[in-house]
């Protein structure tokens, strides 16, 4: 099996660098897109303003923790007329909004959760398009 295919829920992320640190395995990564659209407006942007990493666990490969950081981007907004001035690009096939896990990570999680008995509240189900709003 070719590594592209055993890391394919990565999609939308290129990977930089694969370390085995201590007992666990770290990922370096950075997203493809060159540019992001806004949440607010949906304005894409190419101009750059600063750059974070997120750091997401991922479901673990021969027996080791896996974490992943990603070098996220924060984009100025190019619609001069919108309220959000910066934002920061969104990983929706890799994770949620401000998730840790990545999503197939949070689905095993889950399963293992249903499986042994446990409920997980609709609140906590991952999703791509779950909204962090309050109700
Ligand atoms: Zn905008």
């Amino acid at each position: 099996m070719e590594l592209p295919n055993l890391l394919s829920h990565l999609a939308g992320i290129q990977i930089d660098r694969v370390q085995l640190v201590g007992a666990g395995v770290r990922i370096d990564a950075h997203p493809v897109a060159v540019s992001a659209a806004c949440p607010v407006c949906g304005q894409r942007s190419t101009r750059v303003h600063s750059r974070y990493q997120r750091r997401l666990s991922d479901f673990s490969i021969g027996g080791r923790e896996v974490l992943i950081r990603v070098t996220v981007r924060r984009f100025f907004c190019a619609a001069s007329a919108c309220s959000r001035k910066i934002f920061t690009e969104r990983l929706e096939q890799v994770t949620t909004v401000y998730g840790r896990r990545t999503m197939l990570a949070a689905q095993l999680l889950e399963s293992l959760g249903l499986a042994l008995g446990g409920q997980v509240p609709a609140s906590q189900r991952p999703s791509p398009c779950r909204s962090t709003a309050p109700p």
